[in-house]
């Protein structure tokens, strides 16, 4: 879709801000014979096929530049000339009921739009910046949610180890991690979804202001650090009422986690703690930089599993190719059996095929060559060597190539396996583990 008018407008429709239908219909009324109504109509249209979650607007003394965020990765759009881009914003800010001549102040505002059957929401935000103007269009999408491992990607065989440890009664420290804003939640929620909790009493301590969707079954206990409170705070309460396993979703420093085990031996029981980390390795040296009783955690802790997140490819338009043999020697996927791997197809203004005819966008991803995304699993089984490695104060590497040793199945390995079986890309993967 381009932003000139040789096309027809887009069958977007507005329900724009208004305190009442009246209002509504007198400012929709208002707005279509402007200049502006065709570009925000292509504007909105494109975000919802390409499941944007926020498009941004800045502007510049000649012209706007235009980026989608999708599965929270930016791309570019198509630029617009700037008496283009500044009428479109006006028919933007007048359908959200912000003011139009106002290009300096914050403003905000919203309405809503039908398109392809789906009613959406639509958020807009203005700020004027040094350069000129900078506007977000936000797009609410109802997220499904994902409740368990297997829905995030963790296979059978993973899915067993993480099983018996956690069916373990005994004290011991199991530590979750991902990337915070990438994961962080869902893979705690996975990992907790995946316990026997229909026999045992679980609960999980958080911070009042933290609380993130509950999981079912699992007993949500809070406390207030606005009033001075710590996640031990509710603890002789709930010790009380007998639990079988207790989770805490934050590690705010050494002395907390030493509160945390202290519990765990005293009332021989599982205590599971999440972390942030960009692999197993890396979220065990965080919690050792927080300073707990080094000795304590190394002989408590059983388990160490990471998630990271992953686009998985568009399966209406990727590409297949066949791969040089050294990169399935990279990926250690075995040479004779895998004659294609996928790549995405990515949309770009103006392609033609081999017949010279215009290339239209794939009407499932939007033209992205991506659709939804799938989670990569690490999991390291403490072993005496590595507990002695970690009192030793190891560093990253000898940690690395213990965990190595003692089979440790890694992002690396997790992912060529969703690239043999089509399911994302090498650049994906390379993307994702390169990511700091
Ligand atoms: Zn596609």
């Amino acid at each position: 879709m381009s932003f000139d008018e040789e096309y027809d407008r887009p069958p977007v429709s507005f329900t724009p801000a208004g305190d009442d239908d009246e209002a509504r219909e007198t400012n929709l009324e208002m707005v279509k014979p402007s200049p502006g109504y065709f570009t925000v109509s292509v504007l909105i249209a494109e975000a919802i096929v390409k499941r944007s979650e926020v498009t941004v607007l800045d502007y510049t003394s000649n012209q706007v530049t235009v980026r989608y965020q999708i599965d929270g990765i930016w791309h570019a759009g198509p630029p617009m000339e700037r008496e283009t881009g500044d009428y479109m914003l006006a028919t933007l800010k007048q359908l959200a009921g912000m003011d139009y001549r106002e290009r300096r102040a914050r403003q905000t505002g919203n309405f809503a739009t039908e398109y392809q059957k789906t009613r959406q929401k639509i958020r807009v935000v203005s700020q004027g910046v040094k350069t000129g103007e900078r506007v977000a269009v936000y797009i609410t999408w109802k997220k499904e949610l994902i409740e368990t491992v297997e829905e995030l990607g963790m296979r059978s065989s993973m899915k067993e180890k993480l099983r018996e440890v956690l069916r373990r009664d005994d004290s011991h420290l199991l530590l979750v991690s991902a990337k915070p804003g990438e994961g962080y939640t869902s893979a705690w929620r996975g990992v907790l979804s995946a316990c026997d909790r229909l026999t045992r009493d679980f609960f999980v301590i958080e911070e009042e202001s933290l609380v993130e969707q509950e999981v079912i079954n699992f007993g949500s206990i809070t406390f207030d650090k606005g009033k001075g409170e710590t996640s031990m705070t509710p603890l002789p309460q709930l010790l009380l009422k007998e639990p079988n396993v207790l989770a805490f979703n934050d590690v705010p420093d050494g002395g907390s986690l030493n509160d945390m085990m202290a519990i765990s031996s005293k009332h021989d029981m599982p205590i599971f703690v999440r972390g942030p980390g960009r692999n197993c390795i890396d979220a065990l040296l965080r919690i050792v930089g927080l300073k707990p009783d080094l000795e304590k955690f190394a002989n408590m802790l059983t388990m160490v599993v990471c998630m990271r997140k992953l686009r998985k490819l568009c399966q209406t338009c990727k590409v297949d190719y066949k791969p040089h043999p050294d990169l399935l020697r990279k990926l250690g996927l075995p040479e004779g059996r895998i004659s294609e791997l996928y790549r995405p197809f990515v949309y770009r203004e103006g392609m033609v095929d081999e017949e010279e005819k215009e290339v239209e966008p794939c009407k499932t991803c939007g033209g992205i060559g991506y659709y939804g995304l799938t989670g990569i699993f690490e999991m390291l089984e403490v072993n005496q060597t590595m507990r002695s490695a970690l009192l030793k104060k190891s560093d990253q590497q000898t940690l690395k190539s213990i965990a190595q040793k003692s089979r440790q199945v890694t992002m690396r390995q997790e992912g060529a396996l969703l690239i043999a079986q089509g399911i994302t890309s090498v650049e994906e993967l390379q993307r994702v583990l390169s990511l700091k």
